[in-house]
């Protein structure tokens, strides 16, 4: 069994019937948090998704249907499970086009679930997390809320605007707790290329450039950026997530960490 250093504890991990989201729902769930998934899916994706956060270890699993883009929704979620001590806003979507082919509604889509619905979990969530002296947030941004990309104009916005946001929490909430009580910290992770569903049409692209070669689709998305060449897993990702939970995290708050096998080092 691993260490069990979240025993007692609550986590809400938005955008967790699938990918990243779910890797984390799970790692927490191994160190013995009680967890709240949400997100979109089919009525099997999401028994499967409780089963596996279950089978990890999670001594009670809860599922919130909330649609991020109805903020009466997510208010509803926050309050019914007011008493959560760790939130990890990872739900996200993405859409690819040149600027002046961006549909107007992605625009609004895109910033709604990557960008409003965390300014609505942590603004809720926050001032009970400073009343009992801990509390983690921890925002899935990517390497792009630290470098732009062409194609991704919404996803750049919202990206940058979360490590914005995220900071200016850090610092309204920094003194709260102490370092016996762990403390209330935000973070981002800003992951490179992870393989989720998520960048699948991306992948499936290239792969046509490829002759509908998979892998060579993936070869030559990494090429591109990523020096290391290789791809995160969304275990690699969970397990950061983990450690920014730990109350030895304490003063660790306010950063944007790039997992990105380089790519904003460049
Ligand atoms: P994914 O598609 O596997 O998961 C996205 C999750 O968000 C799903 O659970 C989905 O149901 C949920 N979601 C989407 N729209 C929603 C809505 N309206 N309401 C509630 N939930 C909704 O993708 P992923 O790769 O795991 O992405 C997770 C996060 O990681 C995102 O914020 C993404 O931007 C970020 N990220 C991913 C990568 C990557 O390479 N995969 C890289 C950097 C950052």
């Amino acid at each position: 069994m691993s260490d069990q250093f979240l025993a007692g504890r609550s986590a809400l991990v938005t955008g967790s019937t699938s990918g990243i989201g779910l890797a984390v729902a799970e790692a927490l769930a191994a160190a013995g948090a009680s967890v709240v998934i949400n997100g979109l899916g089919s009525a099997e994706q999401i028994e499967q998704a409780k089963a596996q956060v279950s089978q990890a270890g999670a001594p009670t699993v809860a599922f919130c249907a909330a649609d991020l883009r109805d903020v009466s929704a997510i208010e509803s979620m926050m309050t019914e499970h007011a008493g959560i001590d760790i939130l990890i806003n990872s739900a996200g979507v993405q859409f690819t086009a040149a600027f002046a082919d961006m549909p107007a509604e992605r625009w609004d889509s895109i910033i709604a679930i990557n960008l409003s619905a965390a300014f609505h979990t942590m603004r809720l969530a926050l001032p009970n997390m400073a009343e009992r002296g801990f509390g983690r947030v921890v925002n899935i941004a990517s390497v792009h809320g630290l470098v732009a990309s062409v194609q991704k104009a919404p996803y750049v916005a919202s990206k940058f605007g979360l490590v914005g946001m995220s900071k200016v929490a850090a610092l309204e909430y920094a003194a709260a707790g102490s370092r016996e009580s762990g403390g209330v910290t935000v973070n981002c992770v800003c992951p490179g290329w992870v393989e989720t569903p998520l960048i699948e049409p991306q992948i499936q692209a290239r792969a046509a450039q490829h002759g509908g070669s998979r892998e060579e689709g993936v070869r030559d998305l990494v090429r591109e950026k990523q020096p290391s060449q290789r791809m995160s897993s969304t275990a690699d990702i969970a397990a950061l997530c983990l450690f920014l939970c730990r109350r030895e995290a304490h003063n660790m708050t306010g950063a944007a960490l790039p997992v990105d096998g380089g790519w904003t080092s460049q």
